[in-house]
């Protein structure tokens, strides 16, 4: 299997797809309070799995925009470059994260503050 940008490409809009498909369950307006009505489950709609539920949606609509940068850093032939160091990310660590902005040593740096 060849690492190359189109794997990734195809990686990614995967990952979009699933993302849209999580926030499509979370509903419009998760902090109001409504907009659960139409939900296809009548179960799981107690505070616990509301506010579970909003943290799902924040997470994935943060990942989304990831993934949206990352695409287009595909278009712009600009993928899989740290943009720290400007070095190439390494191969493995976008298989595990195809969105990845940084290398693993910038990614630490980062952590570390
Ligand atoms: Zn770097």
């Amino acid at each position: 299997m060849t690492l190359n940008n189109d794997y990734f490409k195809a990686r990614l809009e995967e990952l979009r797809e699933e993302l849209l498909a999580e926030l499509a369950v979370a509903g419009p307006h998760p902090e109001s309070g409504h907009g659960y009505s139409t939900h296809p489950a009548d179960h799981g709609t107690d505070a616990f799995e509301q506010t579970a539920g909003i943290a799902v949606r924040r997470n994935a609509e943060r990942l989304l925009y990831e993934v949206e940068r990352a695409l287009t850093r595909i278009e712009e032939n600009r993928y899989g470059i740290c943009r720290d160091c400007g070095q190439l990310i390494d191969r493995a660590r976008l298989k595990v994260i195809p969105y990845a902005r940084y290398c693993l040593d910038c990614a630490n740096k980062h952590s570390k503050g």
